[in-house]
Formats: C-alpha cells, sequence, structure tokens
C-alpha cells in the first residue's frame, strides 16, 4: 500500500521517522512530504502569499526505499503538494507520530489532525498519530505507534471509512507489551490552567509566552481517559463542525424572522 506521511514535528522529528521505516518494512511504500521545520501547533493554515519549495532528502534519517522530501510550508501545505504533485494517485494520508497527545480541543490547534483533516479534504483515507509523551525528560517509545499504524493500515484495507471521518489516534508512551487494548473514543476536555505566563525580558520589558499545566476531565469513553489508562485511543472525527440541532433550534427561535429594516 502507498501512504503520503507527513508530520507538524518537522522531516527530521523521531516519530515520523519510526513511522515511515515500520510502513516500509511491513512491506508498504511510504512516500514522506514534511515540514521542513517544527510546524507544531498552526492548526489547518495554508501559505497563500509566498512561493513554495520541495525539496527531496538524500541520505538523512530514512531508509534507502522511502522517497522524501522537505517542503518550508505547514503540514496542510505538504498533503497538498503531496497528493497534488509527487503522488496523486496515493489514497492513504497518515499523519504523525506527534510528539505529544493530540486529545480534547487540542486538535483544532494541531497540525498533525490538521493534515489529516487537509487528507480529508482531498477525498482521501486519513489518520493522525500522536504518542502521549511528555516533550522531553522521558524515552518516546514511537516504535508503539508505529507498530500499531501497521495493523491500522491493513485493517483499513477491509474496513473503508465513513466519507469525511478521519481516525485521531493517541498511543500511550508504553511499550507494546504493556499496551491494554484499542478503545474508541470520543473526543475529551482537556483544560489549560495558567495559560499565559507574564514575565520580564533582559531589558526589564514585559512579554507573555502562552503555555500552561493541562487539567484532564478523566471521564470513561474519552481519549484523555483511553490514553492516561494504557489504551491506545482511536478517535472518529468528522470535518463537518455543523451542529446540526441547532440549525432547526436557530429557525424556531425567530432568527430567520428578524425584522432588518427596523
Ligand atoms: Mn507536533
Amino acid at each position: 500500500m502507498r501512504v503520503l506521511v507527513t508530520n507538524d514535528d518537522g522531516i527530521y522529528a523521531p516519530g515520523i521517522v519510526i513511522l515511515a521505516k515500520f510502513l516500509a518494512e511491513a512491506g508498504h511504500e511510504p512516500v514522506v512530504v514534511a515540514p521542513d521545520r517544527e510546524r507544531s501547533s498552526v492548526g489547518h493554515a495554508i501559505t497563500l502569499t509566498r512561493p513554495l519549495r520541495l525539496q527531496p532528502l538524500s541520505g538523512g534519517p530514512y531508509p534507502d526505499v522511502v522517497k522524501a522530501y522537505a517542503c518550508d510550508g505547514t503540514p496542510s501545505d505538504c498533503v497538498v503538494l503531496g497528493l497534488d504533485e509527487v503522488a496523486p494517485e496515493i489514497a492513504i494520508v497518515f499523519s504523525g507520530v506527534n510528539r505529544g497527545p493530540n486529545v480534547g480541543d487540542d486538535l483544532t490547534y494541531s497540525g498533525t489532525v490538521s493534515a489529516a483533516m487537509e487528507g480529508l479534504v482531498f477525498g482521501r483515507t486519513s489518520v493522525a498519530f500522536s504518542l502521549n509523551c511528555k516533550p522531553d525528560g522521558e524515552e518516546q517509545l514511537y516504535e508503539t505507534a508505529g507498530a500499531f499504524a501497521v495493523h491500522l493500515l491493513e485493517w483499513l484495507g477491509t474496513h473503508p471509512l465513513p466519507q469525511g471521518v478521519l481516525l485521531n489516534v493517541n498511543v500511550p508512551n508504553l511499550p507494546l507489551s504493556l499496551i491494554k487494548g484499542v478503545q474508541v473514543t470520543r473526543k475529551g476536555t482537556r483544560a489549560y490552567e495558567g495559560k499565559v505566563n507574564r514575565l520580564q525580558d533582559p531589558h526589564g520589558r514585559t512579554y507573555y509566552w502562552v503555555a500552561g499545566r493541562p487539567e484532564d476531565e478523566m471521564v470513561e469513553g474519552t481519549d484523555v481517559w483511553a490514553v492516561a489508562h494504557g489504551y491506545i485511543s482511536v478517535t472518529p472525527v468528522h470535518l463537518d463542525m455543523t451542529h446540526y440541532p441547532s440549525v432547526e433550534a436557530l429557525c424556531g427561535q425567530g432568527l430567520t424572522e428578524l425584522d432588518l429594516e427596523n
């Protein structure tokens, strides 16, 4: 199976290299088009105001059989160029494996998940993979996610997803032998405490750094609960953000009958 592989941590990040390696070792044909530097948290941005370049990688961390291109745009730019220019016949987009989870409302910030959304826009089967690890200070076990990606790819061969639906996969940072199983989940809630940090630069001027500590609502059945309890979380995500019950409700509340002349 040919797979377009991208990410938002950059083409040299260990997560994407391991994902491509696992796919290639299982006999598949990954084609990597990924940002030339980290582009985490850029969401679904595409680049319209300057030209984009694609640079074929020679050498680098990928096995020789893997074609890889670095792009100076966003993750979604990579999918656009990957599917429109590099390999239009590819039917599957895998994004990741991200360094850190993409759970709760972080989906809308995530370049990793947005790249999979761009795959959906192109009508392709799309999956985002993230590892529930800390940014540093602990070993990051991307191999667990790589192994699951191979299983999932083979499963998708006989179980096509509904149109307009992608899978958002979060994998615990555990060896495969300690994974408890796979749970199909819904998006949970993750809030950030102390989001804005007010600091001072060496000249005494104020600056701000947006960060914050994640506070998860631990409810069974959600993505945050599943990864925290040792399960691989698979959330089906629909790109259509319309809240259908409100369409009728708003009409019933007279919004469409407002007298605009008075
Ligand atoms: Mn990232």
